[in-house]
């Protein structure tokens, strides 16, 4: 399918010292009621309208989200965060159910054809986060990138998987069994190191082994963050959290201690779900934070 020229052709690189980053989007940038997704409200989103318009919320205070893929590149190695909600999957919600969506060619036409990635990272196993570890090929879902360890969070995969929920169990058998089938797993510590300069850390709350990448290369800091964050908002309200988070005060916690960390060691931010350039340094913002667009 060929696409015209549109936001989602429009792909962003940053170089952090001599690691690099690429952001592919799966869907359009896609305004919604902030009730669907934080537990925040139109008017609170109004109150920050002054930097949260135009990127990140319209001027009827709903919020605009991003579903997108980072690509890191370094050491030689070509590293797929958190690879969206995927084709074919038949999901209860409309936004994602049986998407049949070019990102792969996205992806290819960013110069990542699927058979050159060397690792595959979810930051947490959601449906958005790991949708393409697997496409249908012939009525079976196989991995979508043949030539890749998948690393997850041991214990993130130990959650997932006893997550007895109809839609959780759905999505372990679609995007992640198929990978722990095909012996392309590998289960990592929360702290694990993938190439010089890149390397995960524990960020729990959204879900229990939920892990963020942190990137450090001659003195340039950034952190893809998953899901530690949904929306601008939360800098300015860190208590604010998503309706989907499995323990909010500890969401909370880890939160506050990364808008900190990046506040205080000037690093760049890069967020699943934020609009906009989807990178972001965080800047204090009376006793909270706000956030202003790479
Ligand atoms: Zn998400």
């Amino acid at each position: 399918m060929q696409e015209s020229s549109t936001i989602l052709e429009t792909f962003r690189r940053w170089a952090f010292g001599n690691v690099r980053v690429t952001r592919v989007l799966e869907l359009p940038p896609t305004p919604f009621d902030p009730a669907m997704f934080i537990q925040a409200t139109r008017r609170e989103i109004l109150e920050h309208r002054d930097w949260l318009c135009p990127s990140f919320a319209t001027e009827d205070g709903d919020i605009i989200l991003h579903f997108q893929a980072f690509i890191i590149e370094a050491g030689g190695k070509r590293i797929m965060v958190d690879p969206c909600i995927g084709n074919d999957k038949p999901r209860g919600h409309p936004l994602l159910d049986r998407l049949d969506n070019p990102f792969l060619a996205r992806l290819e036409r960013a110069g990542f054809p699927r058979e050159s990635i060397d690792f595959v990272l979810c930051t947490h196993l959601h449906v958005d986060h790991c949708g393409w570890n697997t496409m249908l090929v012939d009525g079976r879902w196989v991995p979508t990138f043949p030539n890749a360890r998948y690393l997850f969070a041991r214990e993130e995969v130990a959650y997932a998987a006893a997550d007895m929920a109809e839609e959780a169990k759905a999505i372990f058998e679609d995007s992640v069994q198929p990978i722990l089938d095909a012996g392309l797993a590998e289960l990592v510590e929360p702290d694990h190191m993938i190439v010089e300069g890149v390397r995960l850390k524990p960020t729990p709350g959204h879900t229990p082994g939920h892990c963020s990448i942190f990137i450090s290369s001659e003195g340039a800091e950034a952190i893809i963050s998953g899901d530690v964050i949904h929306h601008p908002l939360q800098a300015a309200l860190p208590h604010v959290c998503s309706n989907f988070c499995w323990d909010e005060e500890r969401a909370i916690a880890t939160r506050r201690a990364m808008l900190a960390h990046a506040c205080d060691n000037d690093a760049m931010m890069l967020v699943a779900h934020f609009a906009g350039s989807s990178g972001v340094y965080v800047r204090r913002h009376g006793d909270a934070w706000k956030v202003e667009e790479s």
